[in-house]
């Protein structure tokens, strides 16, 4: 009886796992998606912990120790998910996603010494070894990407042949794995030095990839995670377990083909290339662009949108740092009043991870309807009279379409040069993730609104007040 309960209770965890995910596809339904899939995990949780019949009585002491912890981490779990801001949001799943890894690794630790001992069949061996290196790979090298994102570790250290040093290392981590499942009988502490081999590989995978990378990264990590999770649920053949982690191996894979083929790079090149690092140290365009800029002073700029038709605001990382998402959306209800349309340009990678624009200006109540994908947005800069940019360089960068030494050369861009005017939104001259120069910056249409997002737009809106 408890056991058919509890086959249920997976079952229905499953369900709530794939709507919940289906519903995240969709900004509007999103948070719901999101607290579906969370009701999901805790039936799932508490069916284990007081369904699952394991052969023995469960000890009062085990209990309150499974209580301690899951309260310990619900409250640590839940006030840095309250406090964390947009732009620290890649750390903290890369934190999180480091928990999971380590999780499967200690299932892996933990199981193995009962399957060398009762002679575990092959598949079961399987699952606890692969479990075990890939729990491990995604857990220290997520520990490294967070690092790099938080500035602890600021450079990609990268050892002379460090790819065939990879390699060869990767090889002999599943040369021994396959010992595990080959040999008769192997001593269990050599579980340890498989653990010790595993992490130390995370490290040497991630450390020479490059800080801007990590986003990206950090996605491949996850389905590390979930493929690693997943081996637990065949394990102990447990169908939320394997419906979970199957979900999250998937859409991570899914996720980072979607960020590379966003960026136009492959795989291969964000793993071995360091994006940032070769164009910065003076490979790839851009580092010479002839010509001059133009300054814009807020009262022309403010002049300049009063009097325009339509206006299209494009969005990038910098209005996350400055946090200027509710006075932007001071900037289009204004505009609105004095008839202009407004609508906002999304590219698909502005800002530093999948959909960061769009979450960003719905915390300001944008309306959803208002925020166009790049595709549909691209043909209307041309019947555009006045583009305002802010705080984005890359995803609007013109050496993407026309300079093929670039590194961006590729990358789909938002056709912002063929706008009547543009204002550039930016605290300086300094580059954006590809770490490269902009040629929109001086052509002759363009004009420099120089400072901080939230300050300067602050500013536009006092003035646009006056007019
Ligand atoms: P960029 O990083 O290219 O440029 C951001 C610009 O914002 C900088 O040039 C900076 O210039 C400016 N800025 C920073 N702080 C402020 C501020 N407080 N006020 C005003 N401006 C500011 O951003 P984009 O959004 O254009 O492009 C995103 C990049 O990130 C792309 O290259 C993309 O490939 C990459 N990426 C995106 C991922 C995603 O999933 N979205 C994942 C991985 C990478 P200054 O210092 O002069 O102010």
């Amino acid at each position: 009886m408890k056991s058919s309960l509890l086959e249920i209770i997976y079952l229905l965890a499953s369900v709530t796992f794939i709507i919940g995910l289906k519903m995240m596809g969709n900004a509007k339904t999103a948070r719901n998606g999101n607290l579906i899939g969370a009701v999901g995990m805790t039936l799932a949780i508490l069916g284990t912990i007081f369904l699952y019949d394991g052969g023995h009585q469960v000890s009062t002491t085990t209990f309150v120790l499974i209580f301690g912890a899951i309260a310990i981490g619900t409250v640590i779990g839940w006030l840095t998910a309250v406090k964390v801001q947009m732009t620290k949001m890649p750390e903290l799943v890369s934190l999180f996603n480091g928990m999971g890894g380590a999780c499967a690794a200690l299932i892996g630790l933990i199981e193995y010494p009962h399957a060398a001992e009762t002679g575990m069949g092959m598949g079961g061996m399987l699952c606890i070894i692969l479990g075990l290196i890939i729990g491990s790979v995604s857990f220290s090298g997520s520990i490294i990407a967070f690092m790099k994102l938080n500035g602890t570790l600021k450079k990609a250290i990268r050892l002379t042949a460090y790819n065939m040093i990879n390699n060869v290392f990767l090889l002999a981590l599943f040369a021994f794995g396959a010992y595990f499942l080959m040999a008769a009988s192997v001593p269990v502490a050599a579980i340890y030095v498989l653990l010790l081999m595993s992490l130390l590989y995370g490290v040497l995978f991630t450390i020479p990839i490059g800080g801007a990378d990590m986003p990206v990264v950090i996605s491949l990590l996850n389905s590390f995670t979930g493929l690693a999770a997943a081996t637990g649920g065949f394990l102990y053949d447990n169908q939320a377990m394997q419906t979970g982690g199957i979900l999250v191996g998937s859409a991570g894979t899914l996720l980072t083909l979607a960020m590379c083929k966003a960026m136009n790079r492959p795989l291969s090149n964000v793993i071995f290339g360091a994006f940032g690092e070769s164009a910065k140290s003076g490979s790839g365009s851009g580092s010479s662009i002839e010509g001059s800029i133009k300054d814009i002073s807020i009262s022309d700029s403010a002049i300049l949108m009063n009097y325009a038709k339509k206006v299209i605001i494009v969005p990038g990382y910098g209005l996350a740092v400055a946090q200027a998402q509710h006075v932007i959306k001071e900037l289009e209800n204004l505009l609105e009043e004095r008839g202009v349309t407004v609508k906002y340009a999304i590219h698909p990678v502005a800002g530093r991870m999948p959909g960061h624009m769009n979450v960003l200006l719905a915390e300001s109540n944008v309306a959803y309807d208002k925020l166009v994908e790049m595709e549909d947005i691209n043909p209307e800069f041309a019947q555009t009279d006045v583009v305002l940019v802010v705080g984005a360089n890359d995803v609007v960068n013109p050496a993407a379409k026309t300079d093929p030494s670039s590194p961006i050369f590729g990358m789909p861009i938002l056709d912002v040069e063929n706008a009547q005017h543009i204002i550039v939104n930016k605290r300086s001259m300094n580059a954006g993730y590809a770490g490269i120069e902009n040629e929109l910056f001086y052509n002759p249409k363009t004009s420099m609104l120089f400072g901080d997002a939230k300050d300067a737009l602050s500013k536009l809106v006092t003035e646009l007040k006056t007019l």
